[in-house]
């Protein structure tokens, strides 16, 4: 598969945990590229602790996926309860 579109937050997730050769690359050019939005659209849940970020459709059905702690650092992101705390789910 070859896409040119830029690379999307789970890809990027995906390229790390399989921990492909270009991980490293793509974690130096996502950590710039995507800072901005990320830390717009990720937060941190006071409730059960984790990071949740909002998706879009065709990424996850639910709109909403939860990143591994270890890939997705809770420190700095915004507080806010996530979908399942907050009972619509
Ligand atoms: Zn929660």
């Amino acid at each position: 598969m070859c896409q040119k579109k830029s690379e999307h937050i789970i890809d990027y997730i995906n390229r790390k945990t399989l921990k492909d050769p270009k991980a490293e690359y793509w974690r130096l050019y996502t950590k710039r590229a995507v800072k901005d939005k990320v830390d717009k659209t990720i937060f941190k849940c006071k409730s059960c602790n984790n990071v949740w970020g909002i998706v879009s459709k065709y990424i996850h059905i639910k709109k909403y996926i939860y990143y591994p702690k270890e890939v997705m650092p809770s420190i700095g992101k915004k507080e806010k309860m996530c979908p399942v705390c907050r009972g619509l789910e």
